[in-house]
């Protein structure tokens, strides 16, 4: 790693106090680089860097077809690295090889997406009942954006951020997450090598308490971007209220994903497994939650645990693994602290609710796929988001049943339900509280829809025309066409 530093004003800066962070391989507990850990000082230093360039630079100005252009050549460089970034990014998280690979290409798709959309029609002319005025919508950007992202999705999240708000003109503070900054770094290196102007993307490593909150607080910053907990969330909300920066955040999720009596079984199930087990269950859009209807129930049940023993659980990095370590010690932990708590509330525990420890586990954060039934909705393991491969599930009756228990959540990020019976599906999709669904499947994203929560889930969304309306500023300009004197004021 060539600058595991802060990127600054178009350049890799050592912190100013010094700071240093070591960053493991989830794993295997190896030392995979050690990077700089910024502060609050180096915060306030980016934050001055990016106000100039807004407000002096050239990256507001330049053509939209000028910031497209230099979008799409990162797009590129991501797709030239696309394997040492995925091998990084699972060294670095711990998803398997194949989830990077995905990500990888998303994430640079997402450049290419947001480039693209820049320089399609963004205004709009309109008919006032004034007809000496013409009236103009125009859209510029915010100003400078502030985004503090997760380690769940390193790449793929610090894209989400930068592709739309650099494509609005706006100039991005992006903070990565503490535990896995190194794929964010590869990509600065990238930003650095295309040519942006300095000051229109600026790296920050470090604590969120004193870095993240910096940015949430200064009064120079425009907007913030967050992605994380919703207890995070909530203290961003009020480190934002000083100027009343514009906020969206996106948060957690305890998803349900209902299976009716009539689902196809054997793709419900294998959906069912990937909905909670990819990415190690740290997914905010997880289906947290399986809601089967009573006639399935017991069948499924004993297919779902079978199928949860012989997940190959393992390094990443190895081309068998289906499930991945979780991202630190203290994670795993909390993880494995609901497991008591499950046991504890009087969840019948079907298989897993153990830490991994022998052989090839050794030196890593492992834990096996782990599934509870014999819940009631008041449990602590049904309400709170684990963020970890621990599945709750739940027993329903009929439509009405699965959506008040489906709804039974101050989440609302995401939802599956699997029937044959479209129709039936639509109409529950139709009344679940939650900003992503899914018909007959779960979890697939697109840099084309928009991607956010309802209720404790969060405020806005990021992706698709959404995505970029969320960096961008609205303004009118009404224009007479035929001045003439207004006769107001009799005197002049
Ligand atoms: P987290 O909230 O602890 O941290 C997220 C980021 O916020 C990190 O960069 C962290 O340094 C920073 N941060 C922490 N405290 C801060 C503060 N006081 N002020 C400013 N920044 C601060 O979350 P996490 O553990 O890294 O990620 C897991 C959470 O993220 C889960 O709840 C998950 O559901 C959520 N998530 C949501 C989405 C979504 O799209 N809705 C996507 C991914 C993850």
């Amino acid at each position: 790693m060539k600058a595991a530093n802060l990127f600054i004003a178009g350049e890799w800066r050592l912190p100013l106090e010094g700071g240093r962070r070591d960053i493991h391989n989830p794993a295997t507990g190896e030392l995979l680089a050690t990077v700089a850990e910024g502060s609050a000082r180096d915060a306030d230093a980016a934050i001055l860097v990016a106000r100039k360039a807004f407000d002096d630079g050239p990256w507001p100005r330049m053509r939209a077809q000028e910031r497209a252009s230099l979008l799409f050549k990162l797009a590129d460089q991501i797709d030239a690295s696309a394997e040492d970034l995925a091998r990084l990014e699972t060294q670095n998280n711990g998803k398997p090889l194949r989830e990077s690979r995905g990500d990888v290409a998303d994430a640079a798709n997402c450049f290419r997406y947001y480039a693209g959309l820049i320089t399609k029609p963004l205004g709009q002319t309109y008919e006032v009942s004034d007809p000496t005025i013409l009236a103009m919508v125009v859209r510029e950007p915010i100003g400078v954006c502030a985004q503090i992202i997760p380690w769940n999705f390193p790449l793929l999240m610090a894209a989400w951020k930068l592709a739309p708000g650099l494509a609005a003109g706006n100039c991005c503070l992006l903070k990565a997450a503490e535990a896995t900054p190194l794929t964010a770094i590869t990509l600065f290196e990238m930003i650095a090598e295309v040519g942006f102007p300095p000051g229109a993307a600026q790296l920050l490593l470090g604590p969120g308490d004193t870095v993240g909150q910096a940015l949430a607080s200064s009064h120079l910053v425009d907007k913030i971007a967050f992605t994380g907990g919703t207890a995070t969330g909530r203290k961003i909300v009020h480190a934002a209220a000083g100027n009343l920066k514009k906020v969206t955040l996106e948060l957690g999720g305890k998803s349900p994903n209902i299976v009716f009596d009539d689902a196809e079984f054997e793709v419900a199930l294998e959906y069912a497994l990937f909905a909670i087990y990819a990415g190690q269950g740290e997914v905010c859009s997880a289906g947290s939650r399986l809601l089967l209807q009573r006639g399935i129930a017991e069948r499924f049940l004993s297919c779902l645990t079978e199928a949860s023993r012989r997940i190959v659980v393992g390094d990443g990095m190895e081309p068998e693994t289906e499930m991945g370590p979780l991202i630190t010690r203290a994670h795993l932990d909390r993880v494995m602290s609901y497991v008591t708590v499950g046991k504890n509330e009087g969840a019948e525990l079907l298989c897993g609710g153990q830490r991994l420890t022998e052989g090839r586990f050794a030196q890593g954060n492992f834990m096996a796929p782990t599934v509870f039934a014999a819940t009631r909705p008041d449990m602590m393991i049904v309400r709170e988001e684990i963020f970890g491969p621990v599945l709750a599930v739940q027993i329903f009756d009929d439509d009405a049943d699965a959506v008040r228990l489906a709804n039974e959540s101050v989440y609302g990020l995401a939802g599956g339900v699997f029937t044959k019976d479209t129709a039936k599906g639509l109409r529950v999709l139709q009344k679940l509280r939650a900003g992503i669904t899914w018909l007959n499947t779960y979890h697939p994203t697109f840099n084309e829809a928009p991607w956010g929560g309802y209720k404790q889930s969060g405020t806005g969304r990021e992706l698709g025309t959404f995505g970029l309306e969320a960096y961008l500023e609205t303004k009118q300009i009404n224009v007479n066409l035929n001045p003439q004197r207004l006769g107001w004021y009799r005197n002049i």
